[in-house]
């Protein structure tokens, strides 16, 4: 049993996905090519965002959004200690500073009630993550930001797919950022990502920073990077992009029957989302105590498992050394660090080798 299965998925696309492949070697368009813009378009109309622009890693989109709203040294931006590194990486590579707020004790999303006393005459700008494919609170906090007059830019690294009071993760706020890393929901065979957002000053200005800060070829404006998707990558998402609303489905059942079989054990903390969210489920992340012994339990009987995040931000040793934190300081985060446990999860899981993940969880909890 694989945690996620990306040859099952080859195998499922194989004839779609090598003439994709083929198509861009035959035209060798590599960088900038057709199936760069067609992918922005129908990933644009598929979150609902009047734009896509694509970028080489979840990371640099994370990043250039924060470089077109020209956040450096001197500023702050409020952000999650739970999540994967990159998003409060993105901050600090600009000289910012993250300012971590705590998450909600149910959804592990930002905890929109601790949002306002972080915010200070710095801040620049509020990074909520929508984490696991749980969207967090968006509602409350793009209020907070409208508020206080600062952007909202959602990490949608874990959640393309997924929805919030029918709306779709990626256009939840002022701009996205979305990761098609091979293990997201929509995953490439190597590095890529997109933002989203219908601001149309910001869609410019990232598509200037995207290639050197370039206006004209060889005519340089601003600091850019290189920031582009490549052609081939674009070729292997549209391929698989016929497949992806299939998939949410199938997601979405796996999930229900996880729910299903783990709740007979009182012991196992389900996934919590709220009810105006689906999620893609881009992690089946369990909560129990004991969850160390519990995984090497589950190794023994051939489950693999894995740990999103076993560190919050906060006690990295690169940010608590940088932000001098406490590990007390964000007790939600940390508590949450000790208990998650991600499952096998991915649309070729079978009806069989979940029942024997259930099982196997149950067993391991209780007799840990
Ligand atoms: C994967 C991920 C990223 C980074 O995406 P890359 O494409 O690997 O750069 C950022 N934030 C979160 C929450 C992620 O899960």
């Amino acid at each position: 049993m694989e945690f996620i299965d990306l040859q099952a998925q080859y195998r499922a696309y194989r004839p779609e996905i090598d003439a994709a492949i083929r198509s861009v070697l035959e035209a060798s368009r590599y960088i900038n090519g057709p199936q760069v813009i067609d992918l922005e378009k129908r990933l644009a109309e598929f979150v609902g965002s009047a734009h896509g622009i694509g970028f080489s890693s979840g990371t640099d989109s994370l990043l250039a959004v924060l470089m077109a709203w020209d956040i450096g040294p001197g500023d702050e931006v409020i952000t999650t200690p739970f999540t994967f590194i990159a998003t409060a990486e993105a901050i600090a590579l600009l000289g910012a500073k993250p300012v971590f707020v705590d998450i909600e004790p149910d959804t592990l999303t930002l905890d929109p009630a601790l949002i306002e006393a972080a915010i200070t005459p710095h801040t620049k700008a509020i990074l909520p993550v929508s984490l696991f494919g749980h969207c967090a609170d968006f509602d409350a906090i793009n209020a907070i930001a409208e508020r206080h007059g600062l952007p909202c830019l959602e990490d949608a690294c874990q959640s393309l797919g997924s929805s919030y009071h029918g709306r779709r993760s990626g256009a939840l706020s002022t701009a996205s950022a979305v990761s098609f890393f091979p293990s997201k929901p929509l995953g490439c065979y190597g590095d890529g990502g997109m933002v989203f957002t219908s601001d149309d000053a910001l869609m410019e200005r990232l598509r200037v920073l995207r290639e050197h800060g370039q206006t004209m070829r060889y005519h340089h404006a601003v600091l850019g990077i290189n920031g582009r998707l490549d052609t081939l990558q674009a070729a292997i998402l549209l391929a698989k992009l016929p497949h992806f609303e299939a998939e949410l489905a199938t997601r979405q059942q796996q999930a229900d029957h996880y729910c299903a079989g783990l709740r007979a054990c009182d012991m196992i903390r389900l996934p919590t989302m709220r009810s105006e969210c689906v999620s893609v489920f881009s992690q089946f992340t369990i909560r129990i105590s004991q969850r160390d012994a519990v995984q090497r339990r589950l190794a023994e009987e051939g489950v693999p498992t894995a740990i999103h995040y076993p560190i919050a931000l906060h006690q990295q040793p690169v940010f608590s050394a940088m932000l001098h934190h406490q590990e007390q300081d964000f007790p939600v985060a940390a508590q949450a660090a000790r208990e998650v446990l991600s499952l096998p999860m991915h649309a070729f899981l079978t009806r069989d080798q979940q029942d024997h993940v259930i099982e196997a969880v149950i067993k391991a909890v209780r007799s840990a």
